[in-house]
């Protein structure tokens, strides 16, 4: 991947004066659904139009996708609308149909890149097209999996290539469907500067009430494009129903986000610092989950100390912590002073918790 800047012709030549955006349908339902969608998004800032054709559902006897039929829908809605069209593909077979159906833009979903077996076939089927690939990450957060993916890709002689971020998978609910863990995606950036990176806010919240929170921090980190599910039903949609906007509440959407152009020093300056604040205003949300975390472990301790009935000071397990805390700060640059205090803090609300637990 030496010769980044060749990757990055497909989205420069496009000339936008904005993020890319690439809206559509999760699922090509019928001809008339898929039709109705593109005319809708017609003559906005829509490029790309997607539809899923073949469908990784999580459990088997959900709607799979209408397959190959749906590629001819695709076609349809090039011809009528103008907007380029794209679709994900999981295997060889996929990728032949899409490229004999021209679709423009090719993309590998976060269940195959996770398999580097599906990932050279898609790969060796792919050899040699100019179409634009994007990789989704794989449903793990392993940015090495992805890089490789990708790699694959590239080593096949495809030139165009993108990324997507739609975020990973838990164990634990949270508020997202796939929790972003931003500073990978920042992270990817550092190391591949020149690789186009499109967030897809639909598949990490889950949720239509989140799409703007989570494309507005997209943007502010300097990401190149969207990729949000937009149908004209969303409720009554095949597959991720509670994810989709619909086409008018799209158009809102992108009014809305505010875009920082690089164009004259000042906008620079406040770009950077914008992007700065944004790393931060996102580990500083990682902390404070930590430390929920942290005293809910302490909130366990306070329980067995209640039933064994020991005290809750334990002096020589607090030094240790203190001694490796110190250790480990000094290794991060962060002072003795710095941590003492911190460590203090957290300590004391942990005592506080487990105090609570033992008297109440
Ligand atoms: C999709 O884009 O509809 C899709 C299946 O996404 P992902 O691979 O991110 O789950
Ligand atoms: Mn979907």
């Amino acid at each position: 991947m030496e010769n980044k800047k060749e990757m990055r012709t497909w989205l420069d030549d496009l000339n936008l004066s904005h993020p890319l955006v690439i809206a559509g349908p999760c699922s090509a339902e019928t001809e008339e659904q898929v039709l109705k969608i593109a005319h809708e998004l017609k003559g906005t800032d829509v490029s790309y139009f997607r539809a899923g054709i073949w469908k990784p559902r999580t459990r088997p006897g959900m709607f799979e996708g209408v397959g190959a039929l749906g590629l001819k829908w695709l076609q349809k809605v090039k011809e009528e609308t103008g907007m380029k069209i794209c679709t994900e593909v999981a295997n060889a077979a996929h990728v032949k149909l899409a490229l004999e159906h021209d679709v423009d833009m090719l993309w590998i979903g976060a269940r195959s890149t996770v398999s580097p077996f599906i990932m050279q076939e898609i790969a060796d089927a792919l050899e040699g097209t100019d179409k634009p690939v994007l990789v989704k990450n794989p449903v793990n957060p392993d940015l090495s999996l992805w890089l490789g993916g990708i790699e694959r890709i590239y080593k096949s002689g495809v030139k165009n290539i993108g990324a997507i971020h739609r975020g990973f998978s838990t164990y634990e609910k949270t508020k997202y469907r796939n929790i972003p863990e931003w500073q990978l995606a920042i992270e990817f950036q550092n190391r591949f500067p020149d690789i186009p990176l499109i967030n897809d806010p639909s598949h990490i919240t889950g949720n239509r009430d989140m799409i703007f929170d989570v494309s507005q921090t997209a943007l502010d980190l300097n990401f190149d494009g969207l990729m949000i599910e937009t149908h004209y039903d969303p409720e009554n949609a095949w597959s991720d129903a509670a994810q989709q906007v619909t086409p008018s509440s799209l158009i809102e959407i992108m009014k809305d986000l505010k875009i920082r152009k690089e164009s004259d020093t000042e906008e620079e300056y406040n770009r950077t610092l914008n992007n700065l604040r944004t790393q931060i205003d996102v580990i500083d949300n990682q902390i404070i989950e930590l430390l929920g975390k942290r005293m809910k472990s302490a909130d366990g301790i306070g329980l067995l100390k209640k039933q064994k009935n020991v005290s809750v000071l334990q002096s020589k397990r607090w030094n240790e912590i203190l001694g490796k805390m110190v250790w480990e700060g000094e290794q991060r640059g962060l002072s003795e002073e710095f941590i003492l205090k911190m460590f203090k803090a957290i300590h004391q609300e942990s005592i506080n918790h487990q105090e609570k637990i033992i008297k109440g």
